[in-house]
């Protein structure tokens, strides 16, 4: 196994390797970190943004999107030998909160009377990239930052790829396009997918509240859209406000104070926000979802297999069970681009996709309802489906049936065989 990191000279010589990864985003990254454990992988990573390379300080407090990660990702994320790194940097959820304004009922799901520690964990997705990225620099596996992946062909024993600024071809026994929603990967082996945008947007956005917030999450139902609060520590809070373009661009244009005291009166009250911290981000939502996600000697993982709706906080954690799966697999046997092994991953993988897409798109349809009588019913709707997420990994309640996959404890002291 070579020892690496970007800018050493002798990682551009290497020309084979056993898995490549193309993308360097969480999904990416924690397949690394995973596959590392097995015995006789050379693994390299390629990421097209120089800018993702490890920075040496820790991300600033305000920057980027928040994550809340379901108990199965703990489980993987553990499994890894990260959370304890990313623990200190996570806020539990105690309970969520569920409320429609206008309306006096609301709903509190806790954690404690379900019997959990709790209901999942919130962290800064440019936290867990660095943390990630820590790890990876003191492991086996070779990164390329900067390095684009512009074409590839496979045949029946390797994987030929072509990056944009090197002249010699690489190949590798299987490739791994975990290269977003935009996957070249996907291109370049013309896998099919379905693809929308949602009428939606997504402004995301932190704030100082005027006391401390505790770890109680809330998900509150507006006239034409929906905000969800999660607890970041301390006096701090994310929040992703979803709704028309319209709307997001009505809140987003607010001077500070307007948009502090549109926020308090979305909430009722309830946080009594003092500061923006940091900027306010702006997404678009695509929708996506592969067909088919393996080519010969080829898989795709993450957002390049699923992009989905971030009302339900599925998409890393999908992700992760992406990878979790893949591992799991790739361990049963020596030859990681294994056609029947890949198959096999893939119709595990795809009922996952279609079981999480079927919710999300029941729960879609209910929120975008405007039927009088169904406000506390769609309320109810969403609470339940975000706690029965989580749930269905711990305790099967939302799991119909299917265990959800996660990589075992063992995997921290390597594990060799685990079919
Ligand atoms: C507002 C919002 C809130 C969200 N909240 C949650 C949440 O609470 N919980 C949750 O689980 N999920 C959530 N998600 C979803 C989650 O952020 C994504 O699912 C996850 O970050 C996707 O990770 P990824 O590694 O698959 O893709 P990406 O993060 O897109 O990484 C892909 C990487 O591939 C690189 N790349 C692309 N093309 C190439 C190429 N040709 N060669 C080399 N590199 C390439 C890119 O530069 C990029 O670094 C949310 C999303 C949004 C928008």
């Amino acid at each position: 196994m070579i020892t690496t990191i970007s800018h050493d000279k002798s990682i551009h010589e290497e020309t084979e390797y056993d898995v490549v990864i193309a993308g360097a985003g969480a999904v990416g990254m924690a397949l690394a970190l995973a596959l590392n454990r097995l015995p006789h992988h050379r693994i390299l990573i390629l990421e097209a943004l120089a800018s993702h390379a490890l920075q040496p300080l820790r991300p600033a407090a305000d920057q980027g999107r928040i994550l809340a990660l379901s108990w199965s990702s703990i489980q993987t994320l553990s499994a890894l030998g990260i959370w304890p790194a990313l623990s200190s940097e996570a806020t539990p959820i105690s309970a969520i909160h569920v409320s429609q304004r206008g309306w006096l009922g609301n709903t509190l799901l806790q954690a404690d009377t379900l019997g959990l520690e709790a209901l999942g964990w919130v962290v800064r997705e440019p936290v867990l990239r660095w943390v990630m990225a820590k790890a990876l620099q003191s492991s086996g596996v070779a990164m390329r930052y900067g390095t684009r992946l512009t074409a590839a062909s496979s045949d029946m024993s390797r994987v030929t790829l072509h990056l944009h600024n090197e002249s010699k071809p690489i190949t590798t026994s299987l490739l791994v396009g975990a290269d977003g929603t935009d996957s070249s990967v996907r291109a370049m082996f013309d896998l099919p997918a379905s693809r929308r945008s949602l009428p939606e947007q997504a402004l995301v956005f932190s704030l100082h509240c005027a006391a401390e917030c505790g770890t109680v999450a809330y998900e509150r139902f507006l006239e034409g859209g929906v905000l969800g609060v999660l607890p970041l520590g301390g006096r701090h809070v994310g929040c992703t406000y979803v709704a028309d373009p319209q709307r997001v661009e009505r809140l987003a244009s607010q001077h500070e104070a307007g948009f502090l005291q549109a926020v308090d009166a979305m909430m009722g009250g309830r946080l009594r926000p003092m500061a923006l911290l940091g900027e306010t981000r702006c997404f678009g939502l695509p929708w996506l979802m592969a067909q088919t996600i393996t080519a010969p000697r080829t898989v795709l993982i993450g957002n390049a297999a699923h992009t989905m709706h971030p009302v339900a906080a599925q998409g890393f954690n999908l992700g992760l069970r992406d990878v979790a799966a893949l591992a799991l697999a790739l361990a049963k046997g020596p030859d990681p681009g294994d056609q029947a092994v890949l198959a096999c991953y893939a119709r595990e993988r795809l009922a996952d996709y279609r079981q999480t897409a079927c919710v999300l798109q029941a729960l879609l349809k209910v929120y975008g309802m405007r039927l009088p009588g169904l406000a506390v019913l769609r309320g109810l709707g969403l609470g339940l489906l975000d706690v029965m997420q989580d749930l269905g990994d711990a305790v099967s309640l939302w799991g119909m049936g299917a265990g959800r996959p996660y990589l075992p404890a063992l995997w921290l002291g390597g594990i060799h065989d685990v079919s």
